[in-house]
This record gives C-alpha cells, sequence and structure tokens, in this order.
C-alpha cells in the first residue's frame, strides 16, 4: 500500500492573536510536560463531545470545529527547541489535550508534524491518542516514518451513555483492528478507558475489552479524571455522578481494578495477565520491546501483572542513578530541600511536574514530590475507592 497523504485539505484557520490572548494561559501554552511526554497541542477544538473531557479544565469544551495556534512547523519548533526536549529521549504526545488527532480536519497537521520530526532523524517515542476513524491509507502514512517509535493508543470505554459519550465505541473498536491489521512500522495499544464502576465494568464490558485486547499490541486500563470542572459539567447536564467527591489524580478503585485483574487472569499461561498493564508507559515501552521510560519497575507492585520477559529487560535496563548527578540536575531545575534517592523513586521538594517528568524521563527513573506522596499498590492514583484512605506511605 503505496504512502501517500489523504487527499489535500484547506489547512485549519489560524486563531488571530486576539482570540489566542482571550484564551486560558495555559491552553494558549501550546506544550505541556505530561508524565507520558512532552505534549504539543496547537491545535484545539474538537466535536466528539466526550462528558469527561479535559478540555473542561481550560473552558474550552464549546469550541467544537479546529484551530490552530501557529502554523506545523512553528509548532514543531517550538517542540524541539523546548527547554525540557531531549533529541531521540524525550517522550512526546501529539494532540491529546484539546483535540482528537485523528479528526479528518486534524490529521493532516498531524501527519505533518510526524514528517517534519521524522525527516529530522528524531527516534523518540511518540505517543497518538485517538477514539476516531484510522482507515487503512492512515495505517500506510503511519508505516511511512522510518525513525520514529510511534505508538496509537485507541480509547475504548465501552460506555454506551450517549450523554457522557456521543461516539459509538464500535467506531474505535474498528479503528483499533485496522491499526493491528496494517502495523509495520509502528504499534498500537487499546486504551482502555475511563473504567467507571458501575458504569462501564460489567461482566459483558470486560469480556468486550478481552476480546479488544487480541488486536492491540498491549492494553492499558486506567480510571476517570474526576476534577472539578468536570464534576460541574455532569451537575449541570444531569449526568450520573460517578463518584460524591472529585481528585487531583485518576480515580480507579480498588475493586474495579481487582475485577479486571481476575478477570484477564489466564493461570496456566507463561504469562498469566497477557499484555495487560496499568501504566500506560509500560504498555507503550512493551509493545516496542523496550524497558519503561517512566522507571516503573522501581514501584515493584505495580510489576506484578507484567509478563516476565518484560520485567526482565526493565530491571536489566534500571540503573540507580547517582545523587550527585541528580542533585545537581535538580538544583539547576530550582529544587529546594535535601534531594533523596530510594529504591522506588527520586524525592524532590520544589519542583512541580514538568521538572520532575524532565528528570524522570532523563533518568528513567520514577521523580516524586516529597510532598505528594505516593502510596502502595495505589500508586499515582487519587485515594477514592481504596480501602485504607491514602494507605501506608510508600517506604
Ligand atoms: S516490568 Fe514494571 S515497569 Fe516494566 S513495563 Fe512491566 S510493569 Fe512497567
Amino acid at each position: 500500500m503505496s504512502a501517500t497523504t489523504p487527499a489535500a485539505r484547506r489547512p485549519l484557520p489560524l486563531l488571530t492573536s486576539e482570540q489566542i490572548a482571550g484564551l486560558k494561559p495555559a491552553l494558549a501554552d501550546v506544550i505541556e510536560y505530561r508524565k507520558s511526554g512532552l505534549s504539543l497541542n496547537h491545535v484545539i477544538g474538537c466535536p466528539l463531545d466526550c462528558g469527561y473531557c479535559v478540555r473542561h479544565l481550560f473552558d474550552n469544551f464549546e469550541l467544537k470545529a479546529p484551530r490552530r495556534l501557529m502554523s506545523d512547523e512553528e509548532a514543531v519548533q517550538a517542540l524541539i527547541g523546548h527547554r525540557y526536549f531531549r533529541p531521540h529521549k524525550t517522550p512526546i504526545q501529539l494532540f491529546n489535550r484539546a483535540t482528537d488527532p485523528m479528526l479528518p480536519v486534524v490529521k493532516p497537521h498531524l501527519f505533518a508534524v510526524l514528517r517534519a520530526l521524522d525527516e529530522r532523524g528524531m527516534t523518540n517515542h511518540v505517543l497518538i491518542i485517538t477514539r476516531w476513524r484510522v482507515e487503512p491509507e492512515d495505517c500506510a502514512v503511519l508505516n511511512s516514518f522510518r525513525n520514529l517509535r510511534l505508538t496509537v493508543l485507541v480509547t475504548h470505554s465501552g460506555i454506551d451513555n450517549p450523554a457522557i459519550e456521543p461516539v459509538d465505541s464500535a467506531i474505535a473498536a474498528r479503528s483499533l483492528a485496522t491499526l493491528y491489521q496494517h502495523a509495520e512500522h509502528y504499534r498500537t495499544v487499546l486504551y482502555w478507558r475511563p473504567i467507571v464502576p458501575g458504569l462501564n465494568d460489567s461482566d459483558e464490558h470486560l469480556e468486550r475489552a478481552r476480546e479488544l485486547s487480541a488486536h492491540a499490541h498491549a492494553t492499558v486500563f486506567t480510571g476517570l479524571f474526576f476534577r472539578r470542572e468536570i464534576a460541574d459539567y455532569y451537575a449541570t447536564n444531569g449526568l450520573p455522578m460517578p463518584y460524591d467527591d472529585t481528585a487531583r489524580r485518576k480515580i480507579m478503585p480498588e475493586v474495579a481494578e481487582r475485577r479486571i485483574l481476575d478477570f484477564f487472569h489466564v493461570p496456566d499461561r507463561p504469562d498469566p495477565w497477557g499484555a495487560l498493564f496499568r501504566k500506560t508507559s509500560c504498555a507503550v515501552a512493551y509493545a516496542h520491546g523496550e524497558a519503561d521510560y517512566n522507571g516503573h519497575v522501581g514501584i515493584e507492585e505495580l510489576c506484578d501483572i507484567c509478563p516476565a520477559d518484560q520485567v526482565a529487560r526493565c530491571t536489566a535496563a534500571r540503573v540507580r542513578p547517582d545523587l550527585e548527578e541528580v542533585s545537581a540536575a535538580a538544583r539547576q531545575l530550582g529544587a529546594t530541600g535535601p534531594v533523596e534517592i530510594t529504591e522506588r523513586a527520586i524525592i524532590v521538594e520544589g519542583l512541580d511536574e514538568p521538572p520532575r517528568y524532565f528528570l524522570q524521563h532523563g533518568f528513567a527513573y520514577q521523580c516524586h514530590d516529597r510532598d505528594k506522596p505516593h502510596h502502595y499498590r495505589q500508586h499515582g492514583r487519587a485515594p477514592i475507592g481504596w480501602a485504607a484512605e491514602n494507605g501506608p506511605r510508600t517506604p
């Protein structure tokens, strides 16, 4: 199949500087460092209307028609010139905050950015998350990139309440199958989320996810971001409230996790849970046959469902970093107080998430804020749904 870019479309309109000045500053800032990578978002706006969309956090939910904040080339320059970007090392995410990258009007910009990065010889991981249509001709374009380590994550929740999720989950299911069937130079991951107890965790939902996972190089399951702005939207629109409270981190209750793990468990196969992961970067790394770039292997209990050869890979790649080197890097980023390195993580004070992710990805070792401890087993998730409110502190 040839890798011709699908029929040329007119580029998306650019917002004027006055319009950009009227956006929330965080939305106008096209680059955000997130745990799975440095995220480029110079297209904003989406018609898919998922009720739990993070665009609520940016007051952007009403912008249905995607618009650009800058040209693709300017965006690429901003990304590779960013102070936290490291060629071949920093994982990248494209259009994962304010639009869907596979919308027909957005896709040409996605491909243009991928092409620009690939032509520069960048071998960084690139994560693309979609719930929209992916056709065989799209796969041909995705296969045409020679340098990037590309992963397409397909969001599938199975939520069938159209008021919460108007897009038919069957679209994502077809896209996943198409991507998997045509994958040569990229990998595809079933992004099973957001899982909400009582809404999409029935046996039928779990069975469907298990079927879909056969069409993916890996599967990751995760919970719901339920922040105040999203809760307000639910209340205003009379949607069933998934939780009584909101949380800074994703909510993945212990009981729901247990149900999923039990459902996927096949005791007499070599890897009893197959290619099922709790963390996005673990699924991406596994799909490419590499160790996790977030160093989750330090949080041993996360790895208890992981395939044995992957545990061996992550363990072999793990190097406890040198305290002096880490301290110097952390100080340069503005860390205050003592820097500590434990078996699980680098512990810092005074650094917010972007510089912590910079350290984490640089050393492939978890980097935590002393004031926001991760708790045993509920690692990186909200305390909601875990019996011991906050659980024991990690050692
Ligand atoms: S061994 Fe642990 S860190 Fe590595 S991919 Fe598996 S779960 Fe993730």
